[in-house]
């Protein structure tokens, strides 16, 4: 594959995004992409402010069909949405997803116990493995609660957000509840992404770790989609140039992307 496609990407649809569709289509076009998926946030009940995640379906779809028909074979452009997943909302993307003809859904993990750990707020007064441990638990506990996404967002995201800069995230700590999380999502046919917003944030890795992505391949995953979580144009396929040798060296002979929520694998 030449340009990898970029499958997690926010445009002025998300509510921490104000980059319109249009600039993010033209900057893939500039950067040799051949598709891109958009991933506006949909995340219900956030808390504080419940609409601050949210957007018009209908406009959205509206809007997307429209640039999809204009950019025709120039570029591929794929319509998703990143469902922020919390277990009481399970009925409600239950749907969600059927109800709408999205090509791929990303599951992510953005609010745990009501909380978001972007605040440093979240850490206070907790030891970062203790908060880490418990954002893994609870990823478990969305996907047995919640699986009709096509991959999990992010898995270890939370890492980025953590307020104490001298903490080392060691990955093998929790090796056994990230083992579960990751032969749940295989055995219902569940796949994760590789999001390279990790390079961006300054953590050497992308989210999840090298470790984990090569775990995944060796307990049987095979879809697995790139995305660089892109918010603005100049973020788009952030660092993708490191992927395929990056990929190789944790088994993997393919990447994913998906149309009408059907995978489709292409050699790396
Ligand atoms: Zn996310
Ligand atoms: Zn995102």
């Amino acid at each position: 594959m030449q340009q990898l496609p970029d499958y997690h990407v926010h445009t002025c649809f998300s509510g921490d995004s104000d980059t319109p569709v249009k600039k993010m289509l033209e900057q893939a076009v500039s950067l040799g992409l051949s598709e891109i998926c958009i991933t506006d946030h949909m995340d219900y009940d956030y808390p504080d402010d419940p609409d601050l995640f949210l957007f018009d379906v209908r406009e959205y779809f509206s809007v997307l069909n429209s640039f999809k028909e204009a950019y025709g074979t120039r570029l591929s452009v794929k319509i998703g949405v990143e469902l922020g997943l919390q277990p009481h909302l399970a009925d409600i993307h239950r749907k969600f997803v059927i109800e709408y003809p999205f090509d791929f859904i990303i599951g992510s993990s953005h609010v745990v116990d009501k909380a978001d750990p972007y605040y440093p707020s979240f850490w206070e007064g907790k030891k970062p493995e203790t908060v880490i441990r418990h954002y893994f638990a609870s990823i478990l506990e969305n996907i047995n609660t919640f699986s009709d996404f096509d991959v999990y967002g992010h898995l270890d995201y939370i890492v980025r957000y953590c307020p104490d800069k001298s903490f080392v995230y060691r990955y093998e700590d929790y090796m056994d509840i990230l083992d579960e999380c990751l032969r749940t999502l295989i055995e219902k046919g569940k796949g994760i992404e590789v999001n390279t917003a990790g390079f961006k944030y300054g953590l050497g890795h992308p989210n999840p770790h090298e470790t984990i992505l090569k775990r995944y391949r060796e307990l049987g995953g095979e879809i697995l989609t790139l995305g660089s979580d892109g918010h603005k144009p100049e973020h788009l396929a952030w660092d993708f140039e490191k992927l395929p040798e990056l990929l190789k060296s944790c088994g993997f002979q393919y990447v994913t992307t998906f149309e009408k929520r059907k995978p489709v694998f292409h050699t790396l």
